[in-house]
C-alpha cells in the first residue's frame, strides 16, 4: 500500500472552509461589494494570447512595488496570501531537528498558522491572549529563544479583529533577530496601519498582504510577501515560476489603479461594522472593537445554535468557538449597508427568542 511521510498521514483530513453557498455568506471575510468595475473591464478585455503564453509575475512585482514604495527585489507576487504564508513557513521552518525548529504564535489567531507548522513538522509555542484577546506581547517576548525560527501575528488579527501597537510589533521584531517575523497585514485597508515603512530598518521582518479582503478579489487568488531582498530571493527559489496566473496578473494594474473603489468599499464597510457593534452593544453582547471588515461576538453558550438560527434566515456567519478564548463567539462578515439591515434585524430576532 501506497504511504505518503508519516508526517502527512498524521495530519488531520482535508476539510473545504466553505460549509455552504446558500444564502448571504458572512462567514468568510469576503467582500459583500464585489470588485472594481475596472477590474471587470480588463477581465472582459482578455486576448486569447494573454492565456495561450506563460504568465510573466516580474511585469505584476514592479506594478505592486511602486504602489508599495519598495524595491520590486523586496517582494514576491503568490497565488493568494496562503500561498505567500506556504512559502514563508516553508523557507524557514521544516526538518532541521528539533532545535531551531519553533514557531510562535498567539492564539487565537489566523488558522492557517497552526495547520502550515503542523505539515512542517515544526514545534509549536502557542501563547494564550488574556479575556481582552489582545496580543499578548509579555508572553509573546518571553517566548522568543533560541528555538525560534517564525513568529507569525495577524495584524489586524483574525478572528479577533484587534490591532497590536507598532511598537510592540517592532520589539517582537528586534527581539527575535535570528527569526522571521511575519505581520500578516490582510486587513490593512480596513485599519490604515502598516508596518511597511519599518523593513529597511528590520532584516528579519515580512509583512504580507492580499487582494482577497478589501479588493474584493478573493477567486482570483493575489497575494504579497514583502521583506528584505536577500530573504525574498530564498522564498523565489522555491516557488514555481508561474504560480500567479495571467488573468490574475492582467487585473493588477486596474485593482491598484481604482483606489476610489476600495475606499468608498472601506468606508461602507467601517459604517455596518460600527451599526453591528452597536446593535451587540444594545443587546448585551460582548464584542471586540474591530479594525477589520467582519466583528467577532460572544453570543454565549448558544453559538452553534444562534449560527443555526441565522442560517434558516438565510445568513452564514462563523461559529468561531473552535478558536482557543472565543468561547461561546462567532465571527460576522460585514455585509453592504442594504444587507446590514436584514443582517441587524435577524439578528436581533435571533437573539430575543434564545433568552
Ligand atoms: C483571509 C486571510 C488571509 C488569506 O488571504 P488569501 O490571499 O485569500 O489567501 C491571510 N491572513 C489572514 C489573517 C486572513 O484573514
Amino acid at each position: 500500500m501506497l504511504k505518503p511521510r508519516s508526517l502527512i498521514a498524521g495530519l488531520s483530513p482535508y476539510r473545504s472552509p466553505i460549509i455552504s453557498r446558500d444564502g448571504l455568506s458572512l462567514d468568510l471575510n469576503e467582500s459583500m461589494a464585489g470588485c472594481s468595475q475596472r477590474v471587470l473591464a480588463r477581465l472582459r478585455s482578455l486576448s486569447a494570447s494573454e492565456l495561450s503564453l506563460y504568465p510573466q509575475r516580474e511585469i505584476g512585482e514592479r506594478i505592486v512595488a511602486n504602489f508599495l514604495g519598495v524595491a520590486p527585489e523586496q517582494l514576491l507576487l503568490t497565488n493568494g496570501m496562503d500561498e505567500a504564508l506556504s512559502l514563508l513557513f516553508t523557507a524557514y521552518l521544516g526538518a532541521i531537528g528539533n532545535d531551531g525548529n519553533e514557531l510562535l504564535f498567539a492564539d487565537p489567531t489566523f488558522v492557517m498558522y497552526p495547520m502550515l507548522g503542523e505539515a512542517l513538522g515544526a514545534r509549536m509555542l502557542r501563547v494564550q491572549s488574556g479575556e481582552d484577546l489582545a496580543l499578548p506581547v509579555a508572553d509573546m517576548l518571553a517566548g522568543i529563544s533560541a528555538r525560534t525560527r517564525l513568529v507569525a501575528i495577524a495584524n489586524p488579527n483574525n478572528p479577533t479583529g484587534l490591532k497590536a501597537a507598532r511598537a510592540d510589533l517592532l520589539m517582537i521584531a528586534q527581539s527575535a533577530p535570528d527569526a522571521a517575523v511575519l505581520i500578516d497585514e490582510a486587513y490593512y485597508e480596513f485599519c490604515g496601519e502598516t508596518l511597511v515603512d519599518a523593513l529597511a530598518q528590520h532584516p528579519n521582518l515580512f509583512v504580507a498582504r492580499t487582494f482577497s479582503k478589501a479588493y474584493g478579489l478573493a477567486g482570483l487568488r493575489l497575494g504579497v510577501l514583502i521583506g528584505a531582498a536577500q530573504q525574498i530571493e530564498y522564498m523565489r527559489r522555491i516557488s514555481v515560476p508561474f504560480n500567479v496566473n495571467s488573468v490574475a496578473l492582467a487585473c493588477l494594474e486596474a485593482a491598484l489603479e481604482d483606489q476610489a473603489f476600495v475606499q468608498e468599499h472601506v468606508a461602507q464597510v467601517k459604517e455596518g461594522r460600527e451599526g453591528l457593534q452597536q446593535l451587540c452593544g444594545e443587546l448585551g453582547l460582548r464584542f471586540w472593537p474591530s479594525q477589520t471588515n467582519f466583528v467577532l461576538v460572544r453570543v454565549g453558550s448558544t453559538a452553534k445554535t444562534f449560527v443555526e438560527s441565522m442560517q434558516r434566515r438565510g445568513i452564514v456567519v462563523r461559529d468561531a468557538t473552535a478558536n482557543p478564548g472565543c468561547d461561546g463567539c462567532v465571527r460576522i462578515t460585514v455585509g453592504t449597508p442594504s444587507q446590514m439591515d436584514g443582517v441587524l434585524r435577524a439578528i436581533r430576532d435571533v437573539v430575543a427568542k434564545m433568552l
